[in-house]
């Protein structure tokens, strides 16, 4: 009798589940929208022209060692990514009230911020409903009590913006309020400004603290600045403490190489060295450094004018692709005649759509039209392709009619 045989096997993560059940179709006409990862029109991820670039010139640096990087990570990293998410005139950072860890990616960052709150006394977290399924996962597993608020009207296949300020407008005093910054995940749908001001009143007026998840800056607009927007509006126009927890996987193409920022915005600069020491401790715990390969990529587009035009050409490539494939999509379903209002697929932002089946129409697709889709309806828009995009429309009419 071993120590483990009587453990139980976890229940499968949805989309790994997914890609598993696909990778076993046999059918050559399968479709998988279901992985959130960026692809070009050839179904490949594709490693940036930029990055490539970089990465060459790394690989001939004999300055470049493998030792390891502080806990908090690479300084150079680090200065230049504040800047990308509040902005080269940011108050917070001007006045020395802003602090940068670097961290595993958006996930890592996440952990981290989660755990610094966590121990500090802040125990409710607040996810949209819905949200990215790893939201509630980190937050049970530090210990949070989870609670949800409103975000998808259902009916009207848009943001419930009453419903979402509702509930905040109920939330304990402290809760932690996790928001997307852009492109929200998965339906594809944000706040206007108007509304981010709602939202921020209510937090700073029933004293929440915001914590932002911002994965996809650039591809909500095409524009840095305009995706980051919330963000700098919350820290330097309305001075809310907070934390963002930035990924590099979607917008350097980086996915694997974990390149991550944590921000920290805090009232007074005297909070900085605490938060970077508790950082440490926690870091120290878990990995105890982050890996350089691809802070160092970044840093250095970053830090260089013509890397950096590089990169948002890059960015921009990625976005105009996505917008042209919501077109494609929304114009098919239109010329089809398939029931409903489409509107919401070229309204929305980002890679994700939020289409709106409901799961046994998910199901059949996949059952019988060997299209891959989450059950919730939620699609990854750069899987669509002009190889398939006929295949795609015919199979939504289809189930929709039948
Ligand atoms: N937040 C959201 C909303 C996401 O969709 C993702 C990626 N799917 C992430 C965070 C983090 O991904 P990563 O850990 O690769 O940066």
């Amino acid at each position: 009798m071993g120590r483990f045989d009587s453990i139980s096997t976890d229940p499968p993560i949805d989309v790994f589940h997914l890609t598993e059940l696909f990778e076993n179709d046999g059918n050559p006409s399968k479709v998988n929208l279901g992985v959130g990862v960026f692809q070009d029109e050839n179904g490949k991820t594709p490693t940036l022209p930029v990055v490539r670039s970089v990465e060459q010139s790394m690989a001939q640096d004999l300055t470049l060692d493998k030792n390891y990087l502080k806990s908090v990570g690479l300084d150079s990293f680090c200065q230049a990514c504040l800047k990308l998410v509040l902005g080269e005139q940011s108050s917070s950072i001007i006045e020395n009230r802003a602090c940068s860890i670097q961290g595993l990616s958006g996930t890592g960052c996440l952990t981290i911020g989660l755990e610094f709150l966590y121990r500090n006394g802040y125990k409710i977290g607040y996810i949209s409903s819905p949200t990215w399924s790893n939201h509630l996962s980190i937050m049970q597993a530090i210990g949070f009590d989870v609670k949800r608020y409103r975000y998808w009207n259902k009916e009207k296949l848009n943001l419930d913006i009453d419903g979402l300020l509702q509930d905040l407008q109920d939330a304990p005093e402290n809760s932690v309020i996790l928001l997307h910054a852009c492109a929200h995940n998965p339906t594809g749908c944000d706040p206007t400004r108007e509304q981010w001001q709602q939202i921020s009143d209510v937090i700073k007026q029933r004293k929440l603290f915001p914590f932002f998840d911002f994965a996809y800056q650039g591809f909500s607009t095409g524009d840095l600045d305009q995706d980051a927007w919330p963000i700098r509006y919350f820290a330097d126009h309305q001075k809310h403490e907070l934390l963002v927890a930035q990924s590099f996987s979607k917008n350097f193409s980086l996915y694997n190489e974990r390149v991550g920022h944590l921000t920290g915005v805090f009232s007074s600069r005297d909070i900085i060295p605490k938060f970077r020491s508790q950082l440490t401790t926690i870091i120290r715990r878990i990995y105890s450094n982050p890996p350089a390969h691809g802070a160092h990529i970044v840093a250095t587009i970053l830090c260089n004018p013509t890397l950096y035009s590089e990169w948002k050409n890059n960015v921009r490539t990625m976005f105009e692709r996505i917008q042209s494939m919501r077109q494609l999509f929304y114009t098919k379903l239109k010329q089809l005649g398939t029931p409903g209002n489409w509107d919401h697929i070229i309204t929305q932002h980002g890679m994700i759509a939020f289409t709106g089946l409901n799961p046994r129409q998910c199901q059949t697709l996949l059952q019988q039209h060997h299209i891959y889709l989450m059950s919730d309806g939620r699609i990854n828009i750069c899987a669509i392709t002009q190889k398939n995009i006929d295949q795609i429309s015919k199979s939504f009419y289809e189930v929709i009619t039948t």
